[in-house]
């Protein structure tokens, strides 16, 4: 039984509760935490570090934040430290606070208005890139600068961070498109920064407040520094974030205080809105992919490409490369990376051109395979990709890169400290060769990729952080690059912000660094905002790199043997792909529907492997305490549950882990691979041989083997369930909106067909071409029970192709012993089936599922728990697909096309197996289209349970009910989940067909048609 974790990470400073307290006291509106779970979620980002914050707060609005800003100047406060947090996809530490976290993301996302005859919009400081994007592209507008985590990134970070990337070369960087910021001071005084001519800015700064100081002091610091300025701020792309004084004045002369909190890292102030300029989005544009025999000639290439005026240039390593090879994106990029005759490519770039129409496009091609042909220099070939969709998956894949990396087998995993130096381009080949010695040096592994227009090429040496000798390099590398960018007149921090590395600065900036301070004292006295970021006010330095707490030091602590155990939660590097904003990607749907990062994969990964090291710490390894919730032990635990009051992280992990659906898609999605149903199960294992479990719990893992038993008396089951008593039953239970059992009988109705039970003398009796043309189709219990005619549409199918079909005798499959943690029953669950599959998977026959959640628990539970014992069962569609051929064959119809919602399971792993419902579907001349859709909010028993079904409705409104819900689409709606169709039948009262089953109606059709024509 594991323990009671009840001393806390650490203990909450009192200025900080008293801080919150008095937040409320002034009519603060968000929410305020100090609860260990938030905490805990909000110490990570991209980067190396993990530092603790006292507390959290959600404000709604520009008010909250000034009341935040107002109350820190309380000379009661002065102690309290903030930083503003944005998407938290920062990789050097830049909103990791061990003091308040103030999170503009939760609440402060709305698109305040757009202009598309201006081309301008205002947004609050949590919208992300992509929801602007999203939201603008009716106009034929987007915001132009870019960044690979486009579907995480705020508008807030973004602009403290100067962000840039692909395209930086045509478009600038985000400074470049903000034309006005509303801004909170650390006084709590509201400000809007806008260009101001001089006659505007004498009259801000006659202000007695801190607007006038700091509009006085930075004014007089550009005015007296100018020389200095231009020599210390180098003329690159990416230039350098913080305290940008080269851009104070614009070419109208006019003074733009906003220049200066662009990059600044919220160390200056809040950015609580912005006004950004709008581009028209470029109608046409063709990417040349050109392939090298290495990265050293992709990079020497990169003088002559610039020629070309590209809207961009690109490169990728052969390290990169390979690991897209193993990628779900490579089917769709591969024909553009061809090998060649000496093999695959050792380094491409990716150089895109744009153009206003068709013809401008082609003659822009036509000169540069001129160019190109006239000097093919070290290439050895090149591809052009014109098709939008084609364009969009090689930059895809481009900005996959990282998370290709991170995915890295073993213990030494790339981090990012000096991931994004820039040279002046024309040095880039040289720099980047002394940079692989300094690496190579060390025999370590790294990945290679970036703008090679820009000269930033990012770079992530493999380290094992939890080795303090690993760990002791980041300082050795560092220091090294700082010196090599130094010879090349480049800089360490070109595109992702300074951060914890700020340290470098001083001697960077040299006598301009003191100016640096005045203005970071003009805003923050007290260096309260983001304190050891950019400057320090005179008197105080900067954070040290080797100074902050590392998560290799939180994991170390963990031992091997549990770390090798749960890989699946602590690899997680906290890339934050899994809070991508978009409502209509399956990814994740916990976190989309509440916004809280506790239910996401990252929070969730991070729960678990702070959960450990306390237990670690305690000596204690939750796999070798938890199991057996026995009998025996029922009194202690019944002692301890009647105790849960008591202090408990565990408790707080375990809030997080029941808001998960255990839809798999972040075991499909995640780049790193963390498997959030894997470890919640050994969690909840673990969790309730310690606290007893509802009996619902128990109810729901014994439901597969009690449901033969219900059917038998099916309409009084459903008759007692719809009574009042049984309501009342199933409300003490927790459960809302049960379905009812099918009145169909299914074992009678194939009986009464003359479909076969499958057992293994029946099929040792076949002959080879007899197994070939049989199938045993291995039904779940839902689909058994539920929904019955789904089920026999699949047999008639079967039936109609000239197979024959059998069905597997019914066993539990186990997938609801797993959700809820019930592991060792799984195990003999999966054992017991597995034995009977597997014997008719070697004589030959295949099997087919049809749920797909319950069919790919095959392929993912069942091999983690029994390896190669594991049966093999497809898919439907991926049995239909391989015998395709033996479809008849239709000429296509003229009809809107049917459109298929996936479960979400399915879409994120088996995502090959989804496009073969297209495949067959055009077969049979029906048009069949993936739609582009979330999740549907019911997971198997999520949407049932009453605590989660407002969450599994507030999911499905936010995806599934636009096509579901919608008048003349969702008659050519298809889902394949039986959970999906439960919930539209829950919601809408309506039934969506199976794709099996409108399959089925056209095969008729076209046999019957064939007859006729007979
Ligand atoms: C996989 C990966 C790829 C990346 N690629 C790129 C890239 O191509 N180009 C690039 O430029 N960056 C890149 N980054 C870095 C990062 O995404 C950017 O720095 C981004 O702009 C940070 O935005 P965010 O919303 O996540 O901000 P956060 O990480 O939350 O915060 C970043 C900084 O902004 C401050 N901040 C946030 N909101 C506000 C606000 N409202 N007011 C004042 N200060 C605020 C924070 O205090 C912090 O200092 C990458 C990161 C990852 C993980
Ligand atoms: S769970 Fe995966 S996607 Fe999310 S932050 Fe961790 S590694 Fe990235
Ligand atoms: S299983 Fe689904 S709900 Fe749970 S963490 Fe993963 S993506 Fe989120």
């Amino acid at each position: 039984m594991i323990p009671r974790l009840s001393r806390g990470s650490e203990a909450r400073a009192s200025a900080y509760r008293e801080f919150l307290v008095e937040l409320r006291v002034r009519g603060f509106e968000g929410e305020l935490s100090s609860a260990e779970a938030d905490r805990t979620v909000f110490a990570t980002d991209n980067s190396i570090y993990q530092v603790l914050p006292q507390a959290i707060a959600f404000p709604r609005s520009e008010g909250d934040v000034a009341r935040i800003a107002k109350l820190a100047r309380d000379p009661r406060f002065e102690s309290v430290v903030i930083a503003p947090h944005g998407g938290g996809t920062g990789t050097n530490g830049q909103s990791l606070t061990d003091g308040l976290v103030v999170d503009l993301s939760r609440h402060m996302n709305r698109i305040l208005a757009v202009d598309p005859v201006g081309r301008s919009a205002w947004v609050e400081a949590g919208v992300v890139k992509d929801q602007l994007n999203d939201a603008i592209r009716e106009h034929g507008l987007f915001f132009a600068p870019e960044l690979s985590p486009s579907n995480r990134a705020t508008l807030g970070g973004m602009i403290a961070t100067d962000a840039s990337g692909q395209g930086s070369v045509l478009y600038g960087k985000t400074r470049d498109h903000v034309l006005e910021l509303k801004c909170v001071l650390l006084d709590g005084s509201p400000w809007h920064a806008r260009p101001l001519t001089p006659d505007e800015l004498e009259t801000v700064k006659r202000r007695a407040d801190r607007i006038g100081a700091v509009h006085r002091e930075i004014d007089r610091i550009v005015n007296e520094n100018a020389a200095l300025i231009a020599e210390r701020y180098p003329g690159l792309n990416r230039c350098v974030t913080g305290y940008d004084l080269v851009h104070v004045r614009d070419e109208e002369g006019r003074f733009r205080l906003e220049s200066v909190i662009c990059g600044a890292e919220g160390t200056l102030a809040f950015v609580t809105a912005a006004k950004v300029r709008l581009t028209p989005v470029p109608r046409h544009s063709a990417l040349f992919n050109i392939r090298y025999a290495s990265f050293d000639a992709a990079l020497r290439d990169a003088r002559t490409l610039m020629k070309l005026e590209a809207a961009s240039s690109e490169t990728l390593d052969a390290t990169v490369l390979a690991l897209a090879r193993g990628d779900p994106i490579w089917p769709a990029v591969a024909p553009y990376f061809p090998d060649d005759p000496e093999g695959p490519a050792q380094g491409v770039n990716v150089v895109e051109f744009l153009a206003a129409d068709a013809d401008a496009l082609q003659a822009t091609i036509a000169r540069v395979e001129a160019m190109l042909s006239s000097d093919a220099g070290s290439r050895r070939g090149y591809t052009i990709a014109r098709d939008p969709a084609a364009i969009k998956a090689v930059w895809s894949m481009r900005k996959k890169s990282v998370g290709l990396l991170g995915n890295m087998a073993g213990e030494r995993r790339p981090v990012p400290f000096v991931e994004d130096t820039v040279v002046p381009p024309e040095a880039l080949a040289d720099y980047i060769g002394e940079f692989r010695a300094a690496l190579d040096r060390r025999c370590l592994v790294y990945g290679m990729f970036g703008h090679v227009d820009a000269g930033c090429l990012h770079v992530r040496p493999a380290l094992d952080m939890k080795d303090p000798a690993d760990e002791r390099m980041v300082r050795e590398i560092t220091d090294e690059i700082v010196a090599l960018t130094g010879k090349y007149k480049g800089v360490l921090w070109g595109e992702h912000g300074k951060g914890l590395r700020s340290e470098y600065a001083p001697e960077f900036f040299g006598p301009l660094y003191p100016r640096l301070q005045e203005i970071k004292a003009a805003f923050d006295p007290d260096n309260q905002l983001n304190p050891g970021k950019i400057a320090a006010p005179p008197g105080r330095s900067l954070s040290r790199l080797d100074q902050v707490p590392t998560r290799g030091q939180f994991d170390r602590r963990i031992p091997l043997a549990v770390r090798t155990a749960n890989a699946d939660s602590l690899h997680c590097n906290g890339n934050a792909a899994c809070f991508n904003y978009d409502p209509d990607d399956a990814m994740c749907p916990s976190w989309k529907a509440t916004r809280d990062r506790r239910h996401s994969p990252k929070g969730r990964a991070s729960l678990m492997r702070e959960w450990l090291r306390q237990l670690a710490d305690l000596d204690v390894d939750p796999a070798a305490r938890a199991p057996t919730a026995s009998w025996r032990s029922f009194p202690r635990r019944a002692f301890n549950s009647m105790a849960s009051h008591a202090r408990d992280f565990s408790h707080e992990v375990k809030e997080a882990m029941d808001g998960c659906l255990a839809c798999k898609s972040c075991t499909g999605q995640c780049p790193i691979k963390v498997d959030v149903p894997a470890f919640r199960s050994r969690f909840l294992e673990a969790y309730h041989g310690r606290y007893l479990r509802p009996w619902r719990d128990h109810l729901v893992a014994r439901l597969e083997g009690a449901l033969p038993l219900l059917a038998r008396v099916g309409p009084i089951s459903n008759a007692f369930t719809s009574s009042p008593v049984g309501r009342m039953a199933l409300t003490a239970l927790g459960l809302v909106k049960l379905p009812s059992l099918t009145p169909v009988n299914l074992r009678k109705a194939l009986e009464s067909r003359g479909i076969p039970e499958a057992s293994l003398p029946a099929l040792e009796r076949l002959s080879a071409d007899e197994l070939r043309k049989s199938v045993v189709v291995v039904l779940d219990a839902f689909t058994t029970f539920y929904d019955a005619p789904v089920a026999l549409a699949f047999f008639e199918l079967i039936e109609r192709l000239g197979f024959t079909p059998f069905v597997a005798p019914y066993r539990p499959n186990g997938k609801p012993q797993h959700v809820l943690g019930f592991l060792q029953a799984f195990v003999r669950t999966a054992e017991a089936n597995a034995g009977v599959l597997r014997a008719f998977r070697k004589t030959g026959v295949e099997l087919v599922g049809v749920d797909p959640s319950m069919t790919l628990t095959y392929r993912s539970e069942y091999v983690k728990a029994l390896g190669e014992r594991a049966p093999d069962v497809l898919l439907p569609q991926e049995w239909l697909a391989r015998h395709v051929d033996e479809l008849p064959r239709g000429e296509p119809v003229a009809k809107a096309p049917w459109v298929l919602l996936p479960h979400c399971t399915e879409r994120t792993n088996a995502a090959d197996a989804v496009g073969d419902w297209t495949r067959v579907a055009a077969r049979l001349g029906m048009q069949l289209q993936i739609a582009h859709s979330g999740c549907c909010g019911m997971a198997g028993l999520y949407g049932h349970q009453r605590e989660t079904r407002e969450i599994s409705e507030r999911i499905y409104a936010q995806s599934w009910a636009k096509y579901a819900g919608s008048a003349g689409i969702r008659d050519r709606t298809l889902a394949t989940g039986y959970s999906c169709r439960s919930q539209v039948r829950i919601m809408h009262g309506r039934k969506l067909a199976h794709p099996v089953e409108v399959l089925l109606e056209r095969v008729k059709s076209l046999r019957e048609q064939s007859r006729s024509t007979l």
